[in-house]
């Protein structure tokens, strides 16, 4: 059988590429969960689900005026949800399969041409599960969901095509999804921000719209200037809140992410609804965790000690 198993292996070798292929030769653990568990997709229906029963609660102290949106009472600005796209509306794990099992590094040609691909092939443009049904269900509250992804804006045609095809209403598409613009618009619509704000440049404000995390907080609050934005979605910690490094800090970045994000520990599954993606972002290695630095992310709180105690022989 073992015998079997390896000319099987072998085979497949010849025909395609494998994780023993990559150049880590790791078992893509983070991939295989997203692309392939059970566990995975119940984490995404238990955010959708939370999140939809948040809603059957405010929906009697939702207004629907002539205008068929949903209003919080006394209120002229219209309810909206901010939501992100990647690995919280959209599922890339073919994308991530790809990488993990072909050993190619992440570039803006690759992940371009993926975002076309997605748009033709039914499999690659898939949704993240729970997704498309809640989006229905809150539409027909009217309430608003508002897209701000980092997708390029060049990709706009790609991702609407995508998610058009999903089942996601795409009227008015135009005034609903803010997608990334390139560095030095990005910079102006960040300056003109902190101006319209009469901020102060070295404000924390100001501090979060120029370095805060995701860089999505101009385009948060141009929404939050039009609508009374209830409930967000993400996988990143800065798809809810800009946070910012602190530069004098004696812990390192993923320690301070942590702080924060347990600092809002009553926003999520509240107001805030995060979707599982081991894969990548914000937290992962040379983001958040310092290449040189992995060992002692990776604390065994002295366990390893403690075994090399124990099987010591007794005197
Ligand atoms: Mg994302």
């Amino acid at each position: 059988m073992r015998h079997f198993i390896l000319v099987v292996f072998c085979w497949a070798g010849l025909v395609t590429h494998s994780w023993a292929d990559a150049p880590s030769g790791r078992v893509p653990l983070a991939e295989l969960y997203v692309h392939t568990s059970a566990e995975y997709r119940a984490l995404c229906h238990q955010a959708y689900n939370t999140a939809g029963n948040r809603f059957r609660q405010w929906a009697p102290l939702l207004e629907k005026r002539e205008d068929g949106r949903a209003y919080l009472p006394g209120s002229e600005k219209p309810v909206a949800i901010i939501l992100d796209l990647d690995e919280t509306v959209i599922s890339n794990s073919g994308f991530q399969a790809f990488m993990a099992t072909s050993g190619a590094e992440y570039s803006y040609q690759l992940w371009d041409a993926w975002v076309d691909f997605q748009a033709i092939n039914k499999a690659a443009g898939a949704a993240v599960p729970g997704a498309v049904d809640f989006l229905k269900a809150v539409e027909e509250l009217g309430v608003t969901p508002i897209f701000i992804s980092n997708r390029r804006v060049g990709q706009e045609e790609g991702t609407i095509k995508t998610m058009e095809r999903l089942g996601i209403d795409v009227e008015n598409i135009e005034q609903r999804l803010f997608l990334k613009p390139s560095h030095q618009l990005l910079e102006e619509q960040n300056r003109a921000r902190i101006k319209k704000e009469g901020l102060d440049p070295g404000s924390l404000s100001a501090r979060q719209l120029l370095e805060g995390e995701g860089e999505k907080e101009a385009r948060r609050r141009m929404m939050q200037d039009k609508y009374d934005v209830v409930a967000y979605f993400g996988d990143i910690y800065g798809d809810f809140e800009p946070f910012l490094e602190m530069a004098e800090s004696s812990k390192e970045l993923y320690q301070q992410r942590r702080e924060a994000a347990e600092q809002h520990h009553l926003n999520w599954g509240s107001v805030w609804f995060i979707l599982p993606n081991p894969m990548y972002g914000s937290w992962s290695v040379e983001n958040a965790v310092p290449k040189n630095g992995i060992d002692s992310a990776l604390n065994d709180y002295g366990f390893s000690v403690y075994l090399r105690g124990r099987r010591a022989p007794k005197k």
